[in-house]
This record gives C-alpha cells, structure tokens and sequence, in this order.
C-alpha cells in the first residue's frame, strides 16, 4: 500500500533511491528502508519514522554511499501487519541473504506459509506479512533468479507489488505485481521502478505500467516482461505528461477525490479474506473472541468522533438489527466525561481512522479503568488507540490524505458490519442470513463503481447548487446517518452551512428555515422508510426549498417529487448508506470545487485530531 522505489544502472543508487522516496512521502508512511547489491554482497538499513532518519543512518552507516552504483530497493511501508518498528520495516530478506524484497499489499496466506517455513527451518525476524515472500524464493531456488520469484509468487494469495535484488545476481531486478500498482520507467542503459510515476517523473517519463500478475526481469539494459505462467507479454509505453503535483495524486485534482474513487479498492481490502462461506460470518482474529465471549456480550457503546461517529451510529442500528445487542453510540468525550455506566457484559467499540484521536483515546482508557472489554477499528496500524485497546479489525484502507475522512468511513461501515454478522451468527442470524449478508458484501466494491460511474451528474447537480448558504440533509433509519455524515462532508470541505437531520424533526423547529434559498438534500432510497420521507420532501416543496433526492436506480417515483434526482444501485438497508454517502462525497467535492476551496487542506480542520 506504500511506496516502492528501485534503481538498477550506473549513478549512485542512494541518491536516486532516498530521492525517490521524498517523492513518495506525501503517501504517508511510518518506516523507511533500503537494501543495496554488489557481487555477492547485500547492505541494509531501516529506520522508523522519516525519510530523514534513513537518510541521517546512511551518511553514519554508509559513508562511502556516493560511489556505489548498482541495484537497490527502497520502501516507505504504512504497517498492515505487525507495528511500525524498525525489525518490520522492509526490506526484508531471507536468513542466507539471497534476496531481498520490498512489497505493498497484504499477503493474506501468509499465515500457514509461515507455519509451513518454520518446520522447513526457516528463521523469522518480523511480523509482517512480507516477511514469508525472501523465505520463500530462498525455498524455491534452484539456481534460476526468475523461477525461484515465480514458483514463490504462484504460492501467495492476496495482493502484492514487489521487487526483488539478489547478491547472486547483482545485475538483475525481478519485479511483479498482483493488485497493487507498479510502474517502471524506462531509460536508457538504466531503469527505475517504483509503486508511484511520482518517483519516476524526474528521471523519465516513458513507463511501462504492470498489469496484474505481470513479472518484469529488469536489467540495466533491458525490460523483459511474461507473465507468472512464463508467457512472454508485452505491455506499451506510456506517456506522463503529468507534473509531480498531479502524479502524486494519481491525475485527480486533488487527494480527497483520488480517495473517492479509491474507495471500491479500499473497501477490497478491508473485506479481503474476512469473508468466510463455510461458516456464513466473518473471520475477524483481532477481536480475539470466541463465539462463547460473544455470546455473553449484553451491552455494546461505539465511541467515536466526527465520521467515525457516523459510522459507529451506523454500527449502533447494525449490532441491533443483527445481533440482537442493545447498542448505543457516543461521542467520545461525552462518554468519557459523562461517568458512563459499565456493567460486567459490557463491550466499548472505539471507532479512529488515525487511531490517535485524544478524545477516543481517553474513552478508551476510561472504559479500561472501568473494567470494559474494548475493541478498535483503527486505519493506522500500531497507533495508540489500536495498541491500547488490545483488540480490533485494521481498515487496510490504505494512507487517508485528505482531511475530509471518505474512504475510512465506507470501510468503518464495512468493518462494522461484519462484526456485527459474526456477533449475529455467535447469537442469533441463520447460516442463510449470514450468507445473504456476505454475498451482498462481496458486491459492496461493485456497487460503489457503479456509484462513482455518475460522477459527471453529479458534478452537474453540484454546479446546480453551488451558490447555496444554507443547506439540509434528510434521512431515516439507516439513512438518517448517512444524512449526518453527508452535511458533515459539505460543512467540511465548502464550507457551506449544512444541516444533517432525522426527516421526522425537520418539523420541530428546523422547517421555520425553509425557502428558496435552502435546498434540501433527500435520503429517498427505495427502503423502508421511502413513502414517509416523500411525504417529508413534499413538506419541503410546500415551503420552496428546492429539494435533491438520493433514489435507488430505475426507481422513476422519486422524479416527481424531487427537483433533482441522483441515482445509487439497489442494495439491502446495510450497505445503502454507504452508496448515498459516496454519491454526497462527491457532491461535496465539486460544490467545494465550484466554490474554490482549499479541499484538501479545508481551513481549521486538522487530518488527526489529537487533542481534546
Ligand atoms: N503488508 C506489508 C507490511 O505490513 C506491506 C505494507 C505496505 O504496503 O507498506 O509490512
């Protein structure tokens, strides 16, 4: 998921590698590292924290540095298994130091592979995931560089970009993708490869993009692509005529759109082989909890803050429809400071995509000092509130860059709702229901493209409405979540003044607002709930607010009731306000676009919130 940089040619590889990975910094990341080959020799160092620490660690470590030439790998890594300490970092090799391997992605068997190298005598050093990849190409050589990387390579499920050096074969790179991106840049009589064009640009920009189980054996002088079967493939040569700027975010304006249409990715990853049909639930192993714990689970508190709080009140209905657990969700400073009520049975979910935010925190502690069971759902591995609360489901969303939170909050969502159908089937949930909401799961990362696909009409609806002060967003049941979040994402990053409401309390006072001038956003999705949030939108006609609809797809009903009509696919109550919130996402986006606002960095909003 972080960033790749690989060099192999005539200039002094540790320049070109540390350059490349300032050019990657922007990802966010929490380790740094880079292994270099000579003839039948292997230098490498690591460090946690910046660029800067590695940079600072050669220059004592390396003095010599400037006159090496050669092959090198380098990598960022943003933790997805084990802590972000210096013996997880990457490279990572075998015991013999044959080969070393830098890797983005998860490896999701790496588990039993592990076990199975461990009785072959094979010697471990971290606890990453990655780590199983060095050992098994040492396990597979026979002699031939690219048969032992491909023989490994064909043992792994999950997702990987990777490249490897190897002492025995200084003037050879071997680097393959499956899932996550590689791209190398092609130059003459010298090649640099990386997980991102921003690290190429400055040397090249002709590239060559990997396709998905492509292998590439990359020379000084020569690119030779196959495939993992050992077809030979050819791949064209593409153009960058981007600026570091732009390659950065992959050619979206800005971050918090690429996170936008990261999000059927994202959502992937944190469904990736948590999915388990034989026993129709979820495999979530950090919540360290046996069926017979679960089952004597009698009250659930969700903790959380801004988006998370959206997502945890989600999770609130979730655990209630399908676990039959009364539940509740609490900001997480009101839960902290309100002397809150914890019984024996009591279990705290503490929901942080940072991991780190103060007020999350501290209920965390709170909970613990009261005697609670508490999980997290953290994006950032290793950060605090992940570490504190012993227990909990990682996002694997990837780094989020963009203040606004977009593709947490769908994988929060997803996250939650398979700890919810794990708590539903320990307690009550047929195998039949259970598998319903798997399948269902499965189309999640579908149905969001099919989302993102009317992006454009939504753009125009944006454009439409732009000029607005004062908007509202209207929902019930699980919509009325989604409401919250879809005025918060607009308040945040347009800086328009927005409203999230329970369709039911519009006419408790809010109403008096009504006019012309405030259009009124709609969670009109065809789920229970739809005829009395029409009658709420004809509520609002009455007083001219002009009103936008979220509908379900080929439902023409809502056409007559709504002024402008935005169409999410069908799907059950559960995943329906994930797809609403993506399409407010991107409203959000390009009303704030419209209006020429910081969106990336929206004034006095911080990315993690780390005081109180
Ligand atoms: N899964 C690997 C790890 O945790 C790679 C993480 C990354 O993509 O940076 O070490």
């Amino acid at each position: 998921m972080c960033g790749i940089v690989a060099y192999i040619g005539n200039r002094p590889v540790v320049d070109i590698l540390t350059d490349g990975l300032r050019r990657l910094e922007y990802r966010g990341y929490d380790s740094a590292g880079v292994a270099l080959v000579g003839k039948n020799s292997l230098r490498l160092l690591r460090s946690v924290g910046k660029v800067k620490n590695l940079v600072d660690k050669i220059n004592k470590d390396w003095p010599d540095h400037a006159s090496i030439c050669g092959a090198g790998i380098a990598h960022t890594r943003w933790a997805t298994h084990g802590a972000p300490v210096e013996k997880n970092a990457h490279p990572h090799t075998d015991e013999k130091k044959n080969f070393a391997v830098v890797h983005n992605g998860i490896i999701e068997n790496y588990a039993p592979l592990r076990e199975n190298l461990i009785k072959k005598g094979h010697v471990f050093t971290s606890e990453t995931d990655t780590e199983v990849i060095p050992h098994l190409i040492e396990e597979c050589f026979e002699g031939d560089f690219i048969k032992a990387v491909t023989a490994a390579l064909k043992q792994l499920d999950g997702t990987f970009g990777i490249t490897v050096i190897s002492p025995l074969f200084p003037d050879t790179m071997i680097v393959a993708r499956r899932g996550s991106p590689i791209v190398i840049g092609v130059c003459e009589n010298e090649a640099i490869v990386a997980s991102d064009v921003s690290a190429i640009i400055a040397y090249t920009k002709q590239v060559i993009y990997l396709n998905d189980n492509d292998i590439a054996v990359v020379k000084a002088d020569s690119i030779d692509l196959r495939n993992i079967d050992n077809v030979p493939v050819s791949r064209e040569i593409s153009h960058i005529n981007w600026d570091t700027g732009a390659a950065e975010k992959g050619g979206y304006e800005h971050f918090m759109l690429k996170e936008i249409f990261e999000q059927p990715q994202a959502v992937a990853n944190t469904l990736r082989g948590r999915l388990d049909e034989n026993d129709a639930t979820a495999v979530l192993n950090g919540l360290n909890l046996t069926p017979r714990e679960i089952a004597s689970v009698s009250r659930i508190t969700i903790a959380a803050c801004g988006t998370s709080l959206n997502a945890g009140m989600l999770g609130d209905y979730l655990f209630e429809d399908l676990a039959d657990l009364p539940t509740e969700y609490e900001q997480a400073a009101e839960f902290r400071y309100r002397n809150p009520i914890i019984q024996p049975g009591s279990l705290i979910i503490a929901i942080s995509q940072s991991g780190e935010t103060a007020d999350t925190l501290a209920a965390v502690r709170e909970a613990k000092n009261k005697g609670a069971s508490v999980v997290a759902i953290c994006n950032v591995v290793g950060s605090t509130i992940a570490r504190e609360s012993g227990a909990g489901i990682y996002l694997h969303a990837g780094p989020e860059i963009g203040v606004a939170s977009t593709k947490a909050f769908s994988c929060q969502v997803a996250a939650l709702l398979m700890m919810a159908l794990k708590f539903g089937r320990a307690r009550r949930l047929s195998r039949q229901e259970g598998l319903d909401i798997i399948h269902e799961l499965k189309r999640l990362p579908e149905l969001i493209q099919e989302v993102l696909k009317t992006s454009r009409h939504i753009e125009k609806v944006a454009k439409k409405y732009s000029r607005a002060e004062n908007f509202f967003f209207i929902g019930r049941g699980y919509m009325y979540p989604a409401a919250l979040e879809g005025a918060l994402k607009l308040k945040e990053i347009s800086y328009v003044h927005a409203e999230g409401y329970h369709a039911a309390e519009l006419k408790h006072g809010p109403i008096a607002l009504l006019e012309e001038k405030v259009p009124v956003l709609a969670l009109a999705n065809d789920i229970p709930g739809k005829d009395k949030i029409i009658g709420n939108i004809q509520e609002c006609r009455a007083r001219k607010s002009p009103v936008i609809a979220i509908s379900t797809t080929g439902d023409g009903e809502i056409k007559n009731h709504a002024n402008d009509v935005i169409e999410v696919p069908r799907a059950s109550i559960f995943l329906t306000p994930v797809l609403s919130v993506i399409a407010m996402q991107l409203l959000s986006y390009y009303v704030a676009k419209e209006r020429g606002c910081s969106i990336d960095q929206p004034r006095n909003l911080a990315k993690s919130v780390t005081v109180e």
